[in-house]
Formats: C-alpha cells, structure tokens, sequence
C-alpha cells in the first residue's frame, strides 16, 4: 500500500471517529502522576475497577509519589484491591515511585524532559511497566507524541486489512507514527477513540452493520476469518 494513501485513510478514519463519537476527554485524572498510577492500575482491568482504586487512594492521601514510597505495600494493595492483581500492582507502583526518586528525585518534570527514547527505555526497565503502560504514560502524562497500541487498535486495523496478525507492537505504533504528524493531542485523541471503538462496535463479534467505519472496510464486509477475534 501506498504510505500517501494509508495516510490519508488514517486520517480519514480518525475524522469519522471524532465526527462519530466526539472528543473523549483523555485521561480522566486529576494529576500528572494520578494518570501514571491509572497507567499502571487499568492492567487487565476495566477501567471502573481502577477508579474507585484511585478514590480510596485519594481518600487516604496517597496520591504522591513520595507517600506511595513510604506506604506499607500490604496498606497500599488492600487500597487498590479493586483494581484486580492488587498485591502485584502494589509492588509495581512502588517499583515506579523508587524509580522516580532515584533517578529523577522524585520530580516528573525532570523525568519528563528526559529525550523520548531513552525514557521509554528507562520505563520499559521498570518490572511490571510494559509497552503499552510507558507509552500512556509518555503520552497522556508527559504531553509526549508517541501512539498507544491496545488489543483494540490491533483489532481494529486486522479486521480493516492495514496490518496482518503476528504484526508487532513496535510495527503498528509506527504506522501511525511515521504517516502522521507528531502531534501528541492528535496521538491522545486517536486511541481513545479507538478505545471507544472497539467497545461499543468493534467487539470480539463485529457490529460492522452500524458501525461508524463500516465504508472502510475491504470489499465492504469483514472478511469471515477476522470474526470473533
Ligand atoms: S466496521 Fe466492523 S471491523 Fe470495522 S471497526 Fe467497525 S465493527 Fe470493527
């Protein structure tokens, strides 16, 4: 395919979904590090789940990195237990917050102003933070221009025939990366529309016959082998 073409294709895609379902106001958080702490509690978990982790967090004060860092893990997985995995997430916020200390005192400002790829490298080291979480939290808490690539995404452009299965993570960011402007707030809305997308019509049975992206679709329909994945 041509790299004009697809670029105007995703673009096209991303104007219906505005147009379709409207700005979605990414990410919902009170804070640079309230998102960080949402980055890392939605891990296989719906995100309703993870708010009312974030309320009781909130309630009890633990919002900052460095009260994270002194809070007792077992106090801070009771805290989070909503959000599933809570004693594994425990130990993964503070895996972020220790880092945050070391290597940035503390400071997301001084972390955030660390050259794109070398702080994904460095949010990549810490245990439990993989490439979907450093890059939500790149792009939705540091204001970065680097995609987020979810299960939906994937989906999504499958079904549409832009990238075959098997396709990585890092070749799928990179589709829209190198065809798009690097434009963090056009990056922020485009996967939370996806988002939108996959949950309400592009589910694990397509709902194609209503579905705003439905014109797109090769020869019209979704090819039967791509249903129910
Ligand atoms: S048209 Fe079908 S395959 Fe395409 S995004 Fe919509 S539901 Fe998914």
């Amino acid at each position: 395919m041509q790299r004009p073409a697809t670029r105007r294709r995703l673009m096209a895609l991303y104007r219906r979904l505005l147009r379709h379902f409207g700005p979605q106001l990414w990410w919902p958080a009170r804070s640079r590090f309230e998102m960080i702490v949402g980055a890392i509690l939605t891990q296989n978990t719906a995100w309703t789940n993870v708010k009312r982790a974030i309320a009781r967090m909130r309630a009890e004060r633990l919002l900052t990195p460095d009260r994270i860092d002194a809070a007792p893990h077992g106090t801070l997985a009771r805290l989070i237990r909503s959000s599933g995995y809570y004693n594994m997430k425990a130990g993964r916020l503070k895996q972020f917050t220790g880092f945050l200390s070391t290597r940035y005192g503390g400071s997301l400002t001084r972390m955030f102003q660390t050259e794109l790829p070398r702080l994904r490298e460095e949010l990549l080291g810490i245990s439990g933070i993989g490439e979907e979480t450093a890059d939500s939290i790149l792009l939705y808490a540091g204001n970065r221009p680097i995609f987020v690539v979810d299960a939906y995404t994937r989906r999504v452009l499958e079904r549409h025939g832009l990238i075959r299965a098997g396709t990585s993570y890092r070749e799928i960011q990179w589709l829209f990366m190198d065809r798009l402007p690097a434009d963090a707030a056009l990056f922020n809305e485009y996967h939370a529309l996806l988002v939108a997308l996959g949950k309400v019509y592009c589910q694990k049975t397509p709902r194609c016959d209503v579905c705003p992206l439905r014109y797109d679709l090769p020869d019209g329909r979704v090819p039967t082998q791509l249903r129910a994945r």
